[in-house]
Formats: structure tokens, sequence, C-alpha cells
């Protein structure tokens, strides 16, 4: 027997330049820095779920494509199961674009500054990165995008909507232009769309190459419980099946995501408190002398603010956590703020008031 050389050799050479995704997450009071919905679903639908958990098999493997789920939500688009695949969270299925449309020697167009997880599957995968930056603005530069993807090589595109982390919503017209220019899988990534902006669901059937993606983690309020879906032809559908991790959606998950699913009529009066309560935060910001608020159509504002992470440290010394981006390409001295209850954003607002009067 060979002896014990006690080490270990080295990962694939692709590692060596990836840095761990960090949601840089720590306690506060107030936790405004990962866009999640600030309340919890209706007690009323708790006490549903409960139910739901307790008829579940814990000893048996889950339905590995989880078909009640599929076709619930495929029939609310009018749409067969087959269009509908579930993932362990949306984050799952970015990664299995790239397991399916990328690879080594095959390209991705992403649009910058964006979710930065695209980027980081691209590398995990040995996907080629093209990277079409937002406009000052950060609205997309719908141009310079067509010019590019009709070169032909791109095998994949990403176009968030709303874009994460900069708000606006990509017009839907663009959208099937550039569906039209390239037959590359366009993947609208519509985490936040019931914030606002249209979605392009209804026109799956239109475009072979369109996939959107969705999730219960923002609007849903279920970003504990790893639930996300994509909507695409089922040909497309098909080759993520091919990827993905048999189980991934566990039985518990499933029903819970039935349950919340079934009953999503009952989360609107949330959703429009919190598309009423950014409007007025965005307002009330923007009073502040210093601050930039970009128009947002998601669960979050994005501001610009001299020395923000001076201001990221003062809001998390009052037990405010925000979201500092100041140090991403193209964000400097950005802030990322969600949406949070009334009382929560009337707390960042006076505590924000306090620093920056303090300051000058
Ligand atoms: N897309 C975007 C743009 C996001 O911001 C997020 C969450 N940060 C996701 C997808 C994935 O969300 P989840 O895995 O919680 O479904």
């Amino acid at each position: 027997m060979a002896a014990q050389k006690r080490s270990v050799r080295e990962p694939r050479p692709v590692l060596e330049g990836v840095i761990p995704y960090d949601p840089k997450y720590l306690p506060a009071e107030v936790m405004i820095s990962a866009n999640e919905n600030p309340r919890p679903v209706p007690a009323e639908i708790q006490e549903r779920i409960a139910r739901a958990i307790a008829q579940v098999d814990m000893n048996r493997y889950p339905d590995p494509l989880a078909n009640d789920l599929r076709t619930m939500i495929g029939e609310a688009w009018g749409y067969s199961k087959d269009y509908v695949l579930l993932g362990n969270g949306g984050d799952e299925l970015l990664f299995n674009i790239a397991l399916a449309w990328g690879g080594p020697g095959r390209t991705m167009l992403t649009c910058p500054p964006t979710f930065s997880v695209y980027e980081t599957n691209a590398s995990l995968t040995e996907t080629n990165v093209v990277a079409i930056a937002r406009k000052p603005d950060f609205s997309l530069d719908e141009q310079a995008i067509l010019d590019r993807v009709r070169k032909g090589d791109i095998d994949y595109v990403t176009i968030t909507s709303p874009n994460n982390p900069t708000g606006g919503a990509a017009n839907i017209m663009f959208i099937k232009q550039l569906l039209e220019a390239t037959d590359a899988l366009v993947m609208v990534d519509e985490a936040y769309g019931e914030f606002g902006g249209e979605s392009m669901i209804p026109f799956i059937d239109e475009y072979p190459n369109l996939l959107v993606l969705k999730t219960f983690s923002k609007a849903y309020s279920l970003a504990g419980v790893r639930l996300g879906y994509i909507m695409a032809q089922p040909q497309v559908i098909q080759e993520f099946i091919k990827v993905r991790q048999p189980y991934s959606v566990d039985a518990i998950s499933q029903a819970i995501g039935e349950v919340v699913y079934e009953n999503r009529s009952a989360l609107q009066p949330q959703i429009d408190n919190i598309i009423e309560e950014r409007d007025r935060l965005a307002e009330e910001l923007a009073k502040i002398p210093g601050i930039k608020v970009f128009p947002s159509d998601a669960n979050f504002l994005l501001v610009r603010i001299p020395n923000a992470g001076r201001i990221w440290q003062e809001l998390f010394d009052r037990s405010i956590l925000v979201r500092d981006l100041s140090a991403s390409s193209g964000l400097e001295d950005c802030l990322r703020i969600s949406i949070g209850t009334e009382q929560e954003n009337d707390r960042l607002l006076d505590a924000l008031g306090d620093i920056l009067g303090r300051s000058q």
C-alpha cells in the first residue's frame, strides 16, 4: 500500500479565481439588505401550511419534478406543466442554465451592473462572458446588445427585469426584438416581477428561445423555503431536466409552495403595500441632501450617497442592515435598500436624516 502523503491535490484550476457568494447577512433589528418580503405569509395561510406539512410522507422521496406545483403554475398562465420546472430557489435554475447552455467554448451575454451570480456560474462552468454595460442611468444599452448578439456567437443572454441591484424593468418591446435577433436562449429573470415591469410569460409560445425565471423568495415571502421556477417551451425545459439534481425540491417545500401558490391572492395586499412604501421611501429619501435615488420597479431602491461605506456602518451601528455595493464596478458610492414595513422605513429615514444632517 502506498504511504499516506497527508495532502490533498489541487481542485479544478478554475476555482482559483472564484470568490464564494457572500450575501453579507448580519443580524440586525431592521433587515433591509436581502430584498425579502418584510412580512411573513399571513397567519391563516401558515395554518394551512402546517396542516399540509403534517401530511407529508417524510420517509418517501418527493416527486422529483413537483408535478402538482408545476401543473398549478402552468395553469395559472394557460400552459401545461411541461412548460414549468421548479428548482431549489431560482439560484439552482441559474446554475442549471450555465450547465445546459454554457460550458467551455460557449458564451453568455450579461448586462452589468446586475446580479453577480450569473457571472459566477459562468466562471464555474468555464463559460465565456460578454458584458454589455448598462448606460449611466442603468438602463440597458439596447442597440449595443442587439449589435452584439447579431455576431452569432452568444449561447445565452441574461436580462434581469426588474434588474437587481439597479431596480429598473426592461422594455418588453426590446426583449421581443432581442428574441427575434438571435437564437441564443434569452433568460428573462423576473425574480422581482410582481413589483413592476411587464412579464414575458404570455409570449413563451411565440419564442422558442425565451425562458423566464421566477421565485417564491420575494413577493411570496418564502426566501427561507428555497423555491423558484422557470417557464419556457417544453423542449427547453427538457434540457434543464437533464442537468438538474433529481430531488432538489424537497417534499416539504413542495407542500408549502402548493399552499402559498393556491392562496397567492392573499399576498397581494402585502405586495401593494411594498409598492406604495417604495414610492414613499423614494420620495422621502430624495429630500435628504446628498442622496440620489434611482427609479425602481422592484422591492428595493438603489441610492448613491457620498461615503456610502461609512454610511453603511453608521446605519449598522443603529441596527439597520442595508447592502453596501460601493465596492462593485459601476456602483461606486451605492447602497441598496430593500423596502421594509412602514415602521422600518421610517426608522431608516430618521437614521439617514440624522447621519447626513450631522456630517454636513
Ligand atoms: N434573480 C435575481 C435577480 C435575484 O436577485 C435573486 C435573489 N437574490 C434570484 C434570482 C434568486 O433568488 P432565489 O434563489 O431566492 O429564488
